[in-house]
């Protein structure tokens, strides 16, 4: 039994990552204050955006996921440090949702506190965190911890921006924010019972499928934005998005796969569920079917993606990897716009093309 989910009234952290601990305090009172933490393991479990990485660019994809392990250590080594502080930036699309993605979790909570939130006061501190987020990213306060303060690849790569373009995107951030306040589904939230949400932003890895073999599974996330239990019985999950409708890839799969999850852990049909990506922009709604054949269709899609992501591993048993086994991508439209360009060398060649100023 789950422990019941509880209310907050201030900003919460930022989401969970794949594979680190959380910052806590100046990097000073970490080194002084902190326990010894036993060594983290680096397990390969899949995410919707581990595989995106991993088929847009292998190098990236190792700079992410094995270059930057470890890097948060006090000895850490310069290149793992520089990976894991670049492995943390965001960009401004990125930056939005995650901020949108906070406030919509404090919304839901206040919501169950019985205090939902007026518009207006959801709008103001996103607006605080997006000028706090600003000014650390600019002071590059990111660089001494990227857990703790934001860092966007607009200031680390001293890229010219438009003024106006920061200020869209706070536009768009008080966009969905109405959107989300204003929205059916927050509306009709107002007038179910608090035990109606079922989960908000809870982060799980499981079993997807059978193991073939004691400790061969292959794992994977499941972090749905909101689970709620509908006056009908039937469950839906809820995954917010600052992308536009028009042109946003489809989560059909990553719908299934936390689908696949609630399924099994409140133990109900796959029939009985629900899945929607709401978009936040327009508050327009995407719904999915799900359904068994929906389930066994993405278990096998995971399935063939950690098998493709285990290939060039040079020890799979223990997750180990060389980056000689990652090779770079040639599309320089996705290097534009990666974050490991500095390291990876792509930069002078991306302004060579013109691709960059
Ligand atoms: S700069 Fe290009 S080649 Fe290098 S890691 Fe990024 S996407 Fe891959």
């Amino acid at each position: 039994m789950r422990a019941p989910l509880r209310p907050v009234s201030a900003v919460p952290a930022g989401r969970v990552d794949e594979s680190l601990p959380e910052g806590a305090g100046s990097p000073a009172q970490e080194r002084s204050l902190k326990p010894r933490r036993k060594r983290l393991e680096n397990r390969l479990v899949w995410s919707k955006s581990r595989h995106g990485l991993f088929e847009e660019c292998r190098r990236a994809y190792f700079y992410q996921y094995y270059g930057a392990w470890e890097g948060w250590l006090e000895d850490a080594p310069p290149p793992t440090r520089e990976l894991y502080v670049l492995k943390n930036l965001s960009n401004r699309a990125t930056w939005a949702g995650k901020v949108v993605h906070s406030l919509a979790e404090m919304v839901i909570r206040n919501l169950l506190a019985g205090h939902p939130m007026a518009l207006e006061d959801a709008q103001r501190i996103a607006l605080s965190k997006l000028r706090a987020d600003f000014v650390d990213s600019r002071d590059g306060r990111y660089l001494e911890n990227p857990k703790r303060h934001c860092g966007l690849q607009e200031h680390h790569y001293a890229m010219p921006v438009d003024p106006r373009d920061w200020k869209a995107s706070a536009a768009l951030v008080e966009t969905c924010i109405r959107n989300l306040i204003e929205g059916k589904i927050y509306q009709r939230l107002l007038r179910l019972p608090p035990d109606a949400i079922l989960d908000c932003e809870r982060m799980e890895t499981f079993l997807v499928g059978e193991a073939d073999a004691p400790g061969a599974g292959v794992y994977a996330y499941a972090i749905p934005d909101l689970v709620v239990r509908g006056r009908d019985g039937k469950i839906v999950i809820l995954d917010w998005k600052t992308s536009d409708p028009q042109t946003a890839r489809s989560a059909e799969l990553q719908l299934a796969v936390y689908a696949d999850f609630i399924s099994g852990d409140y133990e109900v049909e796959p029939e009985r569920i629900l899945a929607g990506e709401v978009f936040l922009r327009d508050g327009s709604i995407r719904w999915h079917t799900i359904d068994r054949a929906a389930i066994a269709k993405a278990r096998q899609q995971v399935h063939d993606s950690i098998g493709r992501m285990r290939e060039p591993l040079r020890d799979p048993l223990v997750n180990v990897a060389e980056i000689e086994a990652f090779p770079e991508t040639d599309e320089l439209g996705v290097c534009a716009g990666c974050r490991f360009r500095g390291p990876c060398g792509k930069l002078p060649r991306l302004q060579e093309a013109g691709v960059l100023p």
